[in-house]
């Protein structure tokens, strides 16, 4: 879909007009997806990258034709408890089932959930190498989560011992892009560094990793760390445009119009606008106590934003 001339929306104006595509979704609920659509099509989305939480995409697919590529979730249920093994058999026929991605999300909650479990293996654990080179043998990209953003270590995630560090989750991600170079790796949430601090770390990594790329979900920590210092923020992005996707991070999940409409048109204000000090319109719990967050527009140029929001998801995908 081609919009013409500059998308309003809630008073503010969108200067860029060609299509975008949304690299990281969820999907749960069918009439909810119906609902993100909408909204999707409003914000100039005419494609998108769906995490798939049920058995089936079927549903989805006849209603929804082309729309969307779909990446299948490996629960960490399954995972952490009882091994890849069962992932490895179904990693062989996801491409016939229609999906071409894997999604998997090491985080330190897991730690909570599977408190019957001492250790949840990191990333880079040997166990896991038989699912990454299944992945790479069959050549499906997959989606990571693989950390958090300092504001939950600085509150939730204090005890290192259950935990572990935040550097501790970002080199064991590194040590998984060594070991599986010739596999595409879109790591969500900027690979958990968008903080000004991390920045040079990323910088590194995107230096001697031409297999990593990250995502722009979500919203609010974004437009949270690029706050801090826009003028930084903006120039990485420029640098490292070829490697960075557009994306929401919006789970289908329920019927809440708001909650869609705040990471589509923040994000867009973040990349495309010039505003200062405008307040997110939805609430940002890590800061909501100490005073908000505000959005710092980028102002990013045409042929940067064309990157983002659709080239370097072509070469990922077949769009
Ligand atoms: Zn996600």
């Amino acid at each position: 879909m081609t919009l013409c001339g500059n998308i309003t929306m809630s008073n503010h104006s969108f200067r860029y007009t060609g299509p975008i595509f949304d690299a990281h979704t969820h999907v749960i609920d069918i009439d909810a997806l119906k609902m993100l659509v909408k909204v999707e099509d409003e914000y100039g989305i005419s494609k998108a990258l769906t995490i798939v939480h049920g058995e089936s995409i079927q549903e989805y697919d006849e209603m929804f034709p082309g729309r969307f590529i779909y990446a299948r979730y490996f629960s960490g249920w399954t995972l952490f408890t009882e091994g890849p093994r069962q992932a490895v058999e179904d990693v062989k026929t996801l491409r016939e089932r229609g999906y071409d991605m894997a999604k998997i999300h090491f985080a330190p909650f897991w730690s909570d959930r599977l408190s019957d479990i001492e250790h949840v293996p990191p990333i880079d654990s040997h166990d896991f190498d038989v699912l990454f080179d299944a992945l790479m043998d069959e050549d499906i990209p997959v989606l990571v989560h693989i950390g958090d953003p300092d504001t939950y270590f600085a509150t939730r995630y204090t005890d290192a011992k259950v935990y572990g560090t935040k550097e501790d989750h970002i080199s064991e991600f590194e040590n998984r892009l060594h070991k599986n170079k010739e596999l595409i790796f879109q790591a969500a949430h900027f690979a958990a560094q968008p903080e000004p601090h991390r920045l040079q770390n990323l910088a590194r990594m995107f230096d001697n990793y031409p297999n990593l790329n990250v995502d722009l979900s979500s919203a609010r920590w974004m437009c949270r760390e690029f706050g801090r210092n826009p003028e930084q923020a903006r120039d990485f992005l420029i640098k490292y445009v070829d490697r960075i996707l557009f994306a929401t991070d919006c789970v289908a999940s329920k019927l809440d119009r708001n909650y869609y409409e705040g990471r589509h048109s923040s994000l867009r204000m973040l990349l495309e606008s010039d505003v200062k000090k405008e307040s997110l319109p939805f609430v940002d719990t890590d800061t909501v106590n100490s005073g908000g967050t505000f959005i710092y527009g980028l102002n990013l140029p045409e042929n940067i934003l064309e990157k983002l929001y659709w080239k370097n998801a072509e070469k990922i995908h077949n769009l």
